[in-house]
């Protein structure tokens, strides 16, 4: 599953290792810092765009790397609430989906991490057809990149939300991480950083101690482990107590409050029981809830929890002293579910 470029990624390195690539082809130091200025900060899309570099060493970069570059191949726009989604084609010929929300306190993207996904959650469409294969922090970072240009506005956050599993491709993520915060690059503070997973328990340890000030998401989505087994295949390996122990380490560590994700699903975990027993599984965490009426996909047969319903339930875990908010619904009418609109794409460019 693992990514084999062909050629030299330079947009995924540090700036160390392109001194290291500068110094190896016999060039001076400094021109890492242009090269990485080109790269992260005027994010141009050829090489022989780089004026400022001399042409044997422009030639030498065409011969020897691959620059990174997505290509927009579809943006729908919302008329409702100016939400954006994009499917980026990669230098593969593998397509994935990223979203562009505009809120009040700034511009937020929801990036891919992954082309698919294995973790097999029951409700979610970017896992229907497995995983296949890692993003680099360069593709990564171009699905920000390539938004910003488009839209000519600030990107000031930054939710590692879309198809993938971004614990399950680790080191390109800690890759990402450094390059997206760097003060010479696209410098975002790492505050404004939220990474969602379904629950990778020991990289949610390796994550802790990076100490990055980021927000981690946990997706929950049931009170117990029975009722999380049925939704969520990696309850299996990792049973639900030893994930909220995670969590409990995860705060103590980093300081940084968790958000934990339940998607509503109708009659499935929205009951009265399941408001109980979630009060008490989260009992002395500081978390905040972020309920999600789930977004049915047509290939399973799950109902959203109605309004009323949410309300109550979030009524409930409030008056528990829990901090809870209800997912806004962002560009109704523009495709629903995470990977339903990469999928009708391929499907349709299947049957042409
Ligand atoms: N793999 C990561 C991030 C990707 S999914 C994770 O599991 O957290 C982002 C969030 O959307 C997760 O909470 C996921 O469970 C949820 N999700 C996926 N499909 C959904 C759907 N159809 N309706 C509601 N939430 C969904």
């Amino acid at each position: 599953m693992n990514e084999t470029l062909d050629m030299k990624d330079v947009r995924s390195y540090s700036i160390e290792n392109i001194e290291e690539l500068m110094i190896s082809y016999g060039e001076p130091k400094f021109r890492a810092k242009q090269l990485f200025a080109w790269l992260h900060e005027k994010r141009v899309e050829n090489f022989s765009d780089m004026t400022n570099l001399p042409a044997s060493l422009r030639k030498k970069l065409i011969e020897d790397c691959r620059l990174i570059t997505l290509k927009p191949v579809k943006v729908l726009e919302s008329a409702i609430d100016g939400t954006c989604k994009y499917l980026f084609e990669l230098y593969d010929g593998n397509i994935i989906e990223s979203v562009f929300m505009r809120y009040k306190h700034g511009n937020s993207v929801c990036i891919s991490s992954q082309v698919g996904c294995r973790m097999g959650c029951k409700f979610c469409a970017s896992t229907l057809d497995g995983c296949v294969r890692n993003l680099t922090a360069s593709e990564m970072l171009e699905q920000i990149y390539r938004i910003e240009a488009h839209k000519g506005e600030r990107i000031s956050n930054v939710v590692i939300m879309g198809s993938g599993e971004p614990l399950d491709n680790f080191d390109n993520l800690i890759r990402f991480i450094d390059l997206i915060t760097d003060e010479k690059g696209f410098n975002l503070s790492g505050r404004n950083i939220t990474v969602s997973t379904c629950g990778i328990v020991p990289k949610m340890y390796e994550l802790a101690e990076k100490g990055y000030p980021l927000t981690l998401a946990v997706s929950l989505h049931a009170s117990t482990q029975e009722k999380r087994k049925a939704l969520m295949p990696i309850a299996n390996k990792y049973d639900i107590h030893e994930l909220i122990k995670a969590c409990k380490d995860y705060f103590e560590k980093t300081g940084r409050r968790m958000t934990f994700e339940y998607s509503l699903v109708e009659g499935v975990n929205d009951g009265d029981e399941d408001a109980r027993e979630l009060i008490a599984l989260l009992k002395g965490l500081n978390a905040h809830i972020n309920l999600i009426p789930v977004n049915p996909i047509k290939e399973r047969n799950f109902t959203q929890t109605k309004k009323e319903a949410v309300l109550i339930f979030k009524d409930k875990l409030e008056k528990s002293g829990k901090n809870v908010t209800i997912r806004r619904e962002m560009g109704r009418d523009i495709n629903g579910a995470c990977g339903q609109l990469r999928r009708s794409y391929i499907d349709e460019s299947k049957k042409e």
